[in-house]
């Protein structure tokens, strides 16, 4: 049995997702104390108690704790069987987050799986659908599976009511295969987009025009569009997609945050990606960090792979990531600080 602090570094779902990942790709149990004791609201919340139910389901484990507000629980996992599933929130809880939970497993799983998604899709501190679909999920399908994300509704807070389907075909049964992503390479594309949803249409029009304003994109395109979503979202969406690597920064609309500071803050991010001049932006390297763990885990007795990548200053969600991975899977993760440029270079596996 693996034991784990819920209450560790960003002590925040993340730990929770990433341990019940873990337990089923690598058979251990685990028991996790002082669930999200860093949060506001500790203790499993709806998006997790969901995350847990779904994990549950795919592989018929025995399970503690499974109630909202828990701050224990024990996952004892049983064999993951791919195949047909649909997962609810049944709030706004984000449903990117639920699958952050149940993809891992699947990807190196025997046979193919289909999942349907429900709940938030756009929702605060949680994977956007867009950069699930445009930067996380191609990089995953260069270690060997392919997955697709659909996108079927979009779901905001307050409402929810989004869907998207994920189809994986899993590695080969070789295993996945890390990688190495240094550098960006050269811009290919620069993308605006304005979600707006049972808003009025001010909202969006000043935001194309900050978007416009901000970005002086001379080549980059700006969309704005109208979504079937059950209840009033916004959204700001800029993708740079780059010759090795798509990222995705977002503005969410709030009740009390002006149009402008939305676009704005997308804009924010995408700068400091730029400056930073590295091909990983920070929402990315904590969740690389999974599929990369789980490489050079599944390699450790015969080829002993090494993924690295390049990144801003590490967050605390990374080093926790870290510190979750190296407690299930026995795997050298080194990071290196590299000077002038404040980046750091993370090393998952053997040299
Ligand atoms: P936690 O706060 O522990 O529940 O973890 C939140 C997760 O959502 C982490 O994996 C973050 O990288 C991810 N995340 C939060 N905001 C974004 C964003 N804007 N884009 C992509 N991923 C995000």
């Amino acid at each position: 049995m693996i034991h784990i602090d819920g209450s560790q570094g960003e002590g925040g779902g993340q730990i929770v997702r990433t341990s019940l990942a873990l337990s089923m790709v690598t058979g251990q149990s685990v028991s996790i104390e002082r669930v999200r004791a860093g949060r506001e609201k500790p203790g499993l919340m709806r998006q997790h108690l969901t995350s847990l139910k779904a994990a549950q389901q795919l592989c018929g484990a025995e399970v503690a704790g499974d109630s909202i507000g828990s701050p224990t629980l024990v996952f004892q996992p049983g064999q993951v069987v791919p195949g047909s599933y649909q997962f609810s929130v049944g709030t706004a809880g984000s449903a990117t987050l639920v699958l952050q939970t149940v993809l891992p497993p699947l990807l190196i799983a025997s046979e193919p799986s289909r999942l349907i998604l429900e709940g938030g899709t756009h929702n605060p501190w949680a994977p956007p659908f867009e950069f699930l679909q445009r930067s996380y999920l191609p990089l995953l399908n260069r270690m060997g599976p392919t997955v697709t994300a659909t996108l079927e509704r979009p779901g905001f807070y307050p409402a929810g009511g989004g869907r998207f389907v994920v189809e994986i075909e899993p590695a080969p049964p070789s295993g996945l295969v890390s990688f190495d992503l240094l550098e960006r390479g050269d811009i290919r594309s620069r993308r605006g987009r304005v979600l707006l949803s049972n808003l009025p249409g001010h909202i969006a029009d000043r935001e194309m025009e900050e978007l416009t304003r901000l970005a002086q994109w001379a080549d980059g395109t700006l969309v704005r569009e109208s979504t079937n979503a059950h209840g009033p979202g916004n959204v700001v969406l800029v993708e740079l997609e780059t010759a090795d690597v798509t990222e995705v920064f977002v503005g969410f609309g709030e009740h009390g945050v002006k149009a402008e500071t939305v676009a704005k803050r997308a804009i924010d991010d995408l700068r400091d990606y730029l400056v930073a001049d590295v091909p990983v932006g920070p929402y990315l390297a904590d969740q690389l960090l999974l599929p990369l763990g789980v490489s050079a885990w599944q390699s450790r007795e015969t080829s002993r792979q090494c993924g690295t990548f390049r990144t801003m200053p590490l967050t605390q969600h990374s080093q926790t990531q870290i510190d979750v991975l190296q407690a299930f899977l026995e795997i050298p993760i080194h990071v290196d600080s590299e000077g002038p440029r404040e980046s750091v270079t993370v090393r998952v596996g053997w040299k």
